[in-house]
């Protein structure tokens, strides 16, 4: 047997049309699976699908929002009207708001931790009953280095990105009974749209990331291809409540 053959599984990536998740997906479609990508962006959506499909696999799109609860649920039940079944949920839809800690508004801290955290929880609730009838599931959650650290100019999305952590560690030791796995995956600086928005508006963030990052570069999108395939396979099923970090090293510099 293959430990990283998904063949049969099925799996939501939320944030799924672009960036780190589409690296996911493309990841998970590769091994096998049945791929359903949901965003908000319809057009992006669509190139999406086209992607994985160019790759051989299944694949479909669902709009949705993730700070909207029954566009959640609804994504799930959609995702199980289409496929059959629902096997791997990965929370990766993000946002962040950069401000100094006085000027953000109640509706700007509520928007990113909405959509970073609460969506994830909501996401899994709705996952759980799914995955049970599958028989065990996988759920992975996209925190950041900011789950671990501290960012003068984003402290609602540092706080969001530390509450995955916790939350996934609560839920692995809820669900290991029920065969769920539930890990953390925290990426590094990645190059993607979320962050090419923070190279404009972070004097001096490129060069100190080159500097910062052992590995001497920014990550790209495939390099979260191997964690995804790892973290939603058979060669993980003894692993759960992990946060593991995907960043050329940045963590681990003194
Ligand atoms: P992108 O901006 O490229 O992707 C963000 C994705 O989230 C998009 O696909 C977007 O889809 C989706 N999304 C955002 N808000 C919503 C919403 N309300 N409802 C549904 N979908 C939504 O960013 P990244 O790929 O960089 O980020 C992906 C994850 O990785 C995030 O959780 C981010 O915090 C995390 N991360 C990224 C790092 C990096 O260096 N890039 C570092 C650490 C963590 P749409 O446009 O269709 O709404």
């Amino acid at each position: 047997m293959n430990p990283f053959d998904l063949s049969n599984r099925v799996a939501i990536v939320t944030g799924g049309n672009g960036g780190i998740g589409l690296g996911m997906a493309r990841g998970l479609a590769n091994a096998g699976a049945a791929v359903v990508v949901a965003g908000r962006n319809k057009e992006k959506n669509t190139a999406a699908v086209a992607d994985l499909e160019s790759l051989g696999a299944k694949a479909a799109a669902v709009e949705v929002n993730v700070t909207d609860p029954a566009s959640c649920r609804a994504m799930i039940a959609a995702a199980v009207g289409r496929f059959g079944r629902l096997d791997i949920l990965i929370n990766n839809a993000g946002t962040n708001i950069r401000k100094q800690p006085t000027e953000y508004s109640l509706a700007e801290w509520h928007e990113v931790l909405e959509t970073n955290l609460t969506s994830a929880f909501v996401c899994a609730q709705a996952a759980h009953p799914e995955m049970r009838r599958a028989g065990g599931g996988k759920i992975i959650n996209i925190g950041s280095m900011m789950s671990i650290f501290g960012a003068s100019f984003a402290v609602p999305y540092a706080a969001s990105k530390g509450g995955i952590v916790q939350m996934t560690k609560g839920l692995a030791t809820a669900w290991a009974k029920d065969n769920i796995q539930v890990n953390a995956v925290l990426p590094g600086w990645i190059d993607t749209d979320l962050t090419r928005k923070a190279r404009e508006q972070v004097k001096g963030l490129h060069e100190r990331v080159l500097e910062r990052t052992p590995a001497g570069r920014w990550g790209i999108t495939a390099d979260f291809a191997g964690i995804a395939v790892f973290l939603s396979s058979p060669a993980s099923d003894f692993i759960t409540g992990t946060a593991i970090p995907v960043d050329g090293g940045y963590s681990v510099q003194g």
